[in-house]
């Protein structure tokens, strides 16, 4: 079993604000309205124009609106994973870059490609495993095993990417701790306890693990799945390695944002529940039309639940606020050095391993497949 540190999870009652709002209400209060019909079309058109005229490109995450997925791709931009936003934003020519996700995406960004100017439609979009992971708490507890290797999520701030020898995205972690196993390693891993648990479970490394959470996977049920999966016998089931274990258990696919995409685009079956954030539903509808997805149930209903199966600081993202960045040069995100250039060689290694070893990465982004042949 995976060691995981015995700390509370610190994203959300710390953060409450004067009137006693968590940090996760605070960002369902800051969504922008969406917008409709010609205000839409005018903001669409405006922004169009001032990509070309400044020089700037649009990279959004499967979990964004729609509309801005849509836009970024009509103009030479790109949707994707994290792992792929940031090699894309390092690899594109364009002086700007407007990256539509959260916080430590556009940080990545500006980590990897100094000399652009990076700019965010809101700066308080963040995450869970982000705010539950303290870059002076996370030094502490370094501290306590400097014999381990430090391999940390994307999701986590320049500071804590400041002090680890490895950055791993979902689409490549299984690839690296594996490899860093065979390297007779000893792993610390932080800050998502249940893609750390699957990891350790996957490759039997030896990791001691940092107690953070994703709102949104972490909301997901296996009781519900279960009687969901029994009322669909050939669905085939694809979930995030960010969900418990008791949700993972039942699953036909577990990957990243990628690897469930893949699995529905070239899967056989007719119907996938799909238990990750409910944006991805939409480049997944575009790339298999015919296919039926089904949302995986969350704990609670509406008010009841704290994402629904949506990620509220991702949905901080529209429209306004990425002609604002154009407009106004707002949401800049800056990264002091030498904050920045520490937190580089852990993603540059990632990014190094990555293109070194396509095999092992197209292995792990196919998913950990049960009960099928291929996904
Ligand atoms: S979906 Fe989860 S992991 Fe992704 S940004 Fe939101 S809180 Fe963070």
């Amino acid at each position: 079993m995976p060691n995981v540190i015995d700390t509370p999870i610190s994203f959300d009652y710390p953060q409450q604000d004067a009137s006693g709002a968590t940090c996760i209400a605070q960002a369902w209060a800051k969504t922008p309205p969406h917008l409709d019909g010609a205000p839409k079309a005018a903001v669409i058109e405006r922004i169009k124009q001032l990509l070309v005229e400044k020089d700037a490109a649009l990279v959004a995450h499967y979990y964004v609106d729609g509309d801005i997925q849509d836009l970024a791709m009509a103009t030479g931009g790109y949707v994707a994973d994290s792992l792929e936003m940031a090699r894309f934003g390092k690899n594109h020519s364009a002086k700007n870059l407007i990256v539509a996700g959260v916080r430590f995406m556009g940080e990545t960004a500006k980590i990897l490609s100094p000399e652009k100017r990076i700019f965010m439609p809101d700066l308080d979009a963040t995450c869970s495993l982000d705010l539950g992971c303290p870059a002076d708490e996370f030094a502490a507890f370094r501290a306590k095993h400097p014999d381990r290797v430090v391999v940390v999520y994307a999701n986590t701030s320049a500071a804590v990417k400041a002090q680890a020898d490895w950055m791993v995205t979902s689409s490549c972690a299984l690839a690296i701790v594996h490899q860093l196993k065979l390297e007779g390693k000893k792993i610390l891993w932080a800050p998502d306890r249940h893609l750390g648990r699957y990891i350790q479970e996957q490759t039997g490394a030896d990791m001691l693990l940092w107690n953070g959470a994703c709102i949104v996977h972490d909301e997901f049920r296996a009781e519900e799945l279960a009687t969901l999966k029994a009322k669909h016998p050939n669905a085939m089931v694809l979930v995030h390695p960010e969900s418990p274990q008791a949700v993972v258990d039942l699953a036909d696919v577990v990957g990243s944002t990628s690897a469930m995409i893949k699995a529905v685009v070239e899967g056989s079956a007719a119907e996938y529940i799909v238990a990750t954030d409910n944006g991805i539903l939409h480049r997944m509808r575009q790339l298999a039309p015919h296919k039926k997805l089904i949302e995986a149930p969350t704990a609670g209903n509406s008010a009841t639940c704290k994402s629904c199966a949506h990620c509220p600081w991702m949905a901080m993202n529209g429209l306004q606020g990425i002609l604002d960045c154009l407009e106004k040069h707002s949401g800049e995100i800056l990264v002091p050095e030498p904050t920045r250039s520490e937190a580089l060689a852990c993603i540059e290694r990632m990014l190094a391993f990555t293109q070194n070893h396509p095999d092992l990465l197209a292995k792990a982004q196919h998913g950990f497949v049960k009960n099928i042949g291929a996904a």
